[in-house]
C-alpha cells in the first residue's frame, strides 16, 4: 500500500526536534509523497528547502487568510518567483477564513489576497490548495469567477450539495484525520456524494492527528486512517482508496508515476 499525503507543514515548529526523523521515516512506512504547503513568504522558502533536501516531497507557495497582517499584493512576485521551483507542485495555502477574520475590512483585503492567488494559479498553470473556513459563499463565489483555475478544498467543511458543485467546477476535494472523529457525519456525506476519482487524503500536519491518536502531534504516517475511513464509506478495501487517492494526486498536481 502507498499513500500520499497531499497536506502537511513540516516547517512547523511542531518538529522543531526531531523534523529529518519524521521524514526519512515516512517512505518505509508507505507514505511516498507529500505536500508542504506554505503560509507565508518565510514558510514557503522553508518548505522549498524542505522539497529541495527529500526526493518525495513537494512543497506549495502562498499566502494564507491568517497570514496577511502587514501582507501587500506586491508580494505575490515572490509567490510567483518561489512558484516557478520545478518542485513546487501547487499554489497555496490561499483562501478565507472568517472564523478568524472578523472585520469587514479584513475579510475584504482576504478576498483581494484569494482572488490574485487564484489568477497566479491560472496563469502557471498550477492547481490551488484552497483553505474555506465559515466562508463558503464567498470561496466558492471567487472560484467560480476564476474558470481557468483548477484547485481542491482542503481539510473539507463544504456540505454535500456544495461539494457537487465544486465536483461539477472540475475541482477536488481533501479530507484530513478529522473524518474519524465522531461528529464526522457531515463529511462522511461528501465522501459518499462525490465519486471517489475527485477525492484526496492528507494530514494537515502537525494538526488534525485522526482517532485513536486524536490530540498528539500529527505527522503522515497517520494518513491511513483517512483511506480508511475513505474505504469504508466506499465500501472498498483500504489499499485501492489508498491507491485511487495516490492515482488522483499524480493527476492532480501533474506528477509523474516514476519511482523515486
Ligand atoms: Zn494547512
Amino acid at each position: 500500500m502507498r499513500l500520499f499525503d497531499t497536506h502537511a507543514h513540516y516547517y512547523d515548529d511542531a518538529f522543531g526536534s526531531d523534523r529529518d526523523e519524521v521524514l526519512s521515516a515516512l517512505p518505509a512506512a508507505g507514505v511516498e509523497r507529500v505536500v508542504c504547503p506554505g503560509c507565508d513568504l518565510p514558510t514557503t522558502r522553508q518548505s522549498l528547502a524542505l522539497a529541495e533536501r527529500y526526493p518525495f516531497l513537494y512543497f506549495a507557495a502562498g499566502l494564507h487568510p491568517e497570514n496577511l497582517e502587514g501582507a501587500s499584493l506586491s508580494d505575490l512576485d515572490e509567490v510567483r518567483a518561489l512558484a516557478r521551483h520545478p518542485k513546487c507542485a501547487a499554489i497555496g495555502e490561499i483562501g478565507l477564513d472568517y472564523y478568524w477574520l472578523r472585520t469587514p475590512e479584513e475579510r475584504a483585503n482576504s478576498r483581494d489576497f484569494f482572488a490574485a492567488q487564484l489568477a497566479l494559479a491560472g496563469e502557471l498553470d498550477l492547481p490551488a490548495i484552497v483553505h474555506d473556513r465559515d466562508a463558503h459563499r464567498d470561496t466558492l463565489d471567487l472560484v467560480r469567477a476564476h474558470p481557468g483555475t483548477r484547485g481542491v478544498f482542503h481539510c473539507c467543511a463544504l456540505s454535500a450539495e456544495d461539494a457537487k458543485v465544486v465536483e461539477k467546477l472540475g475541482w477536488y476535494v481533501s479530507f484530513t484525520g478529522n473524518v474519524t472523529f465522531k461528529n464526522a457525519r457531515r463529511a462522511l456525506e461528501v465522501i459518499a456524494a462525490l465519486p471517489l476519482e475527485r477525492i484526496m487524503i492528507e494530514t494537515d500536519s502537525p494538526y488534525m492527528a485522526p482517532e485513536p491518536f486524536r490530540g498528539k502531534r500529527c505527522d503522515s504516517r497517520y494518513v491511513f486512517r483517512v483511506a480508511e475511513t475513505i474505504a469504508q464509506v466506499k465500501g472498498i478495501s483500504t489499499e485501492a482508496a489508498a491507491e485511487a487517492t495516490y492515482q488522483n494526486a499524480l493527476r492532480f498536481f501533474g506528477l509523474e508515476d516514476t519511482p523515486l
